[in-house]
C-alpha cells in the first residue's frame, strides 16, 4: 500500500511536471509571438522611411539609415545601422545606384548583415523608366522620386513587399497605400500644369547637383547644374565655365540650393552672375522633423512651390 502511494505520488508529480513544462513553454512562445509581430523594417534614407511608414504604420518597427539632411550617395554605415540592418525582416533602397555607386556603401552593408538582393533586400525604384547621366550614358540617374509618378510606383513596391513579408496585415496595407497613392497623385496631377505660365527660356531650374532630369521632364522644366552627380568632383571650374555659360543664355531670375549640399559652389554663381538664390529645395533627404518639408509630400509640394514662384521671379 505504501509502496503503491509513492509510486502513484511520483506519477502525479512526474505528469504534473510534464504539464507544467508544456505550460511554460506555449506561454514563452506566445511572449515571443507578442514581441515579433510587427515587422522589422530598415530603409536607406528619410524619404524611403517617410513612405514605408505611410503604408506601414503601427504594423511595422522602422529604422532609417542615412540621417535628415545628409547625403545618401556616400556614407559610413555605424555600428547601430549594421545590427538595425542584421535583424531586419525587409530592407528598402532606392536602387538606381543611389546607394551603390561610388564608395558602394550599401552593397558592403548587405554583405555584412547577411542579406540577400530580392530575397529580404528590395529596390523601391523596380519598374521605373530610367534616365541616365548626360556624362555617362551606362550609369542611372538615381533622383527618380523628385517625379510623383515614380514616388507612386516606389510606394508600390514597398506595399507588394511588406504584403509578402507579413500577410497577416496585407489588407492594412492595400488600405494605406491607397489613401496615400490618392494624395500623391492629386499634387502630381496640380503639378503638370504648375509651370504652364512661365516662358519656356525663364523656366530654367538651376541646382548645384543634377538631380532634376526626372523632375524636369514630369513637369516641363529644364533643369542646369554645376556637377551631374554627387559622387564626381563638385564646382570645378570646367563645371562653373558650363553652369555660367548656360544661364547666360537664358532668362532665369533665381537660383536654388540643395539641403543636402554645401552651398558653397551655388554661391559662387550668385556672386558670378548677380542672381540671387531664392530658396533651399530638397532632394536627397527630407527636413528635420518638425520643420517644413519633413515628409515626401511636403518636400514634394515645398519644391514645387519654391521652384515655381522663383522662376516666375517673385
Ligand atoms: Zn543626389
Amino acid at each position: 500500500m505504501k509502496k503503491m502511494i509513492v509510486t502513484l505520488i511520483a506519477v502525479f508529480g512526474l505528469v504534473g511536471g510534464v504539464y507544467g513544462f508544456i505550460q511554460h513553454r506555449a506561454q514563452s512562445k506566445q511572449q515571443q509571438t507578442n514581441q515579433q509581430t510587427k515587422l522589422r523594417v530598415v530603409t536607406t534614407n528619410s524619404i524611403l522611411e517617410d513612405m514605408v511608414h505611410n503604408v506601414g504604420q503601427d504594423h511595422i518597427e522602422l529604422y532609417s539609415i542615412v540621417k535628415r539632411g545628409t547625403d545618401p550617395h556616400e556614407y559610413e554605415p555605424q555600428p547601430t545601422d549594421i545590427s538595425k540592418a542584421t535583424a531586419a525582416d525587409v530592407i528598402f533602397h532606392n536602387g538606381l545606384n543611389l546607394e551603390t555607386g561610388g564608395n558602394g556603401w550599401f552593397r558592403k552593408l548587405v554583405k555584412i548583415a547577411h542579406k540577400q538582393f530580392e530575397k529580404d533586400v528590395f529596390a523601391a525604384s523596380k519598374g521605373i523608366q530610367v534616365q541616365h547621366l548626360t556624362t555617362n550614358q551606362t550609369e542611372p540617374d538615381p533622383h527618380a522620386w523628385l517625379d510623383l509618378a515614380n514616388g507612386i510606383q516606389y510606394v508600390e513596391n514597398i506595399t507588394k513587399a511588406l504584403q509578402t513579408k507579413d500577410p497577416a496585415h496585407a489588407d492594412d496595407y492595400r488600405k494605406n497605400a491607397d489613401r496615400y497613392t490618392a494624395r500623391l497623385r492629386k499634387l502630381h496631377t496640380d503639378a503638370q500644369t504648375k509651370f504652364a505660365d512661365i516662358p519656356a527660356n525663364q523656366r530654367v531650374l538651376v541646382t548645384s547637383e543634377g538631380a532634376f532630369k526626372y523632375f524636369g521632364k514630369a513637369y516641363q522644366v529644364t533643369p542646369v547644374y554645376i556637377w551631374e552627380i554627387n559622387t564626381e568632383s563638385q564646382g570645378t571650374p570646367e563645371q562653373m565655365k558650363t553652369v555660367l555659360a548656360k544661364i547666360a543664355d537664358s532668362d532665369v531670375k533665381h537660383l536654388f540650393v540643395e539641403s543636402s549640399v554645401s552651398p558653397k559652389s551655388m554661391e559662387k554663381v550668385a556672386q558670378e552672375t548677380g542672381l540671387p538664390i531664392y530658396a533651399k529645395i530638397f532632394t536627397d533627404s527630407l527636413a528635420q522633423r518638425g520643420k517644413q518639408g519633413d515628409t515626401y509630400y511636403t518636400m514634394m509640394k515645398w519644391n514645387l512651390d519654391k521652384i515655381h514662384d522663383g522662376l516666375v521671379g517673385q
